[in-house]
């Protein structure tokens, strides 16, 4: 049994729960287009993408491969944004601040509306597993920004407790409801999270409470306030700062922005994750393919981990050939960087916790 467990969550943890990858976002987006629809967002970025992107001017001639991939898309936009550079003639700065804003709602409203329409929350399965066998509950670090992870916590400490607890963001959040009400969990969401809005004048950082956590945990519904209501503070009119009144903005940042340290919250997220990191007694990596160009993170999980014999560290992910580790490409960077020993899983996240970590006892 272990005494401080890290699990590390990457994209393939939530598509495994029908969430989508990132480069199914947009398309699902557009092709949900009349459920998701609010103020002009779906027009503004529809116009944009046509524009600067090729993307072809009728939905129906589209594929998902026609659109920009998001993280390039949000950091030509950020890039374009911080120098102050129009994007083309037709899109000055301001202009792309409405597209950034009209951008962040269609990824929320998307993933919102998939996260209502889970079957399959492994992350709560996962999660539980620990509970019901008493062992200390996993230091949680997110590489994504939905907040299928969030949900589950706040739902377990329910369960435990009959009151809803925020986990612990390791972060200053300042909403009144979080710092009131004691914590379950650890969760370092890495990249940021869509129910944080922070506010790049003063840093305050609020949470959050959308829908899809609502119906998860009904308690939520006699604590929520408008403090909390997370799908108005979602606005192209701009969702006001409560100390300062400048506009707020949700936190997701892409890896060529990661060492953009003029968020603290984040930098102190990346601090209290190297922590859990170095002192874990085991590590499970869940759908996390650790793609070589995604440095920031690669260093962290090497230089917190190195302690770690590689049999106890597991990596979840999935392959339809079920590939030895070596012989698969994700499976040979984890070889290569903790050695042949590592705890494989190529059979992805639902069979391994039917099979594997179910009759396991680490
Ligand atoms: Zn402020």
């Amino acid at each position: 049994m272990s005494e401080n467990p890290v699990i590390i969550f990457g994209a393939g943890a939530t598509k495994a729960c029908d969430g989508p990858l990132t480069w199914e976002i947009l398309p699902n987006a557009f092709r949900l287009e009349s459920h998701l629809q609010r103020e002009d967002f779906f027009p503004v970025l529809d116009q944009f993408l046509v524009q600067n992107f090729h993307l072809p001017e009728n939905p129906d001639e589209r594929s998902a491969s026609d659109y920009p991939g998001l993280p390039l898309l949000i950091s030509l936009l950020d890039k374009a944004i911080d120098h102050k550079h129009n994007f083309s003639p037709d899109w000055p700065v301001d202009s792309l601040v409405e597209v950034r804003n009209a951008l962040e709602y269609v990824i929320f409203a998307l993933l919102e509306h998939q996260l209502h329409h889970i079957g399959r929350n492994h992350y709560k399965r996962f999660l539980n597993r620990f509970r019901r066998r008493n062992e200390s509950m996993p230091t949680i670090i997110s590489l994504n920004y939905d907040i299928i992870a969030d949900n589950s916590l706040i739902y377990l400490g329910n369960r435990v407790y009959n009151q809803p607890r925020f986990p612990d963001y390791g972060c200053d959040v300042a909403t009144s409801l979080y710092r009131e009400r004691k914590k379950f969990g650890r969760l370092y969401k890495l990249h940021g999270s869509l129910n944080w809005l922070y506010c790049p004048a003063c840093h305050r950082l609020d949470v959050g409470i959308s829908r899809s956590g609502r119906s998860m945990v009904k308690m939520l519904e006699e604590l929520f306030t408008e403090e909390l209501d997370l799908e108005n503070r979602y606005t192209c009119h701009g969702s006001p700062c409560r100390d300062c009144g400048s506009f707020v903005r949700p936190v997701m940042i892409t890896p060529t922005h990661m060492k953009d340290y003029r968020n603290p919250h984040i930098s102190q997220v990346w601090y209290q994750a190297d922590r859990a990191l170095r002192k874990a007694d085991r590590a499970y990596i869940i759908g996390y393919s650790m793609p070589e160009d995604d440095v920031d993170v690669i260093y962290l999980l090497k230089r917190g981990l190195s302690h770690l014999p590689a049999e106890n560290i597991t990596v979840v992910d999935f392959d339809d050939q079920a590939r030895p580790a070596r012989q698969h490409p994700a499976g040979a960077r984890y070889s290569t960087l903790f050695g042949d020993q590592i705890d494989w899983h190529p059979e992805g996240f639902e069979n391994w916790l039917d099979t594997s970590f179910s009759g396991s006892r680490q």
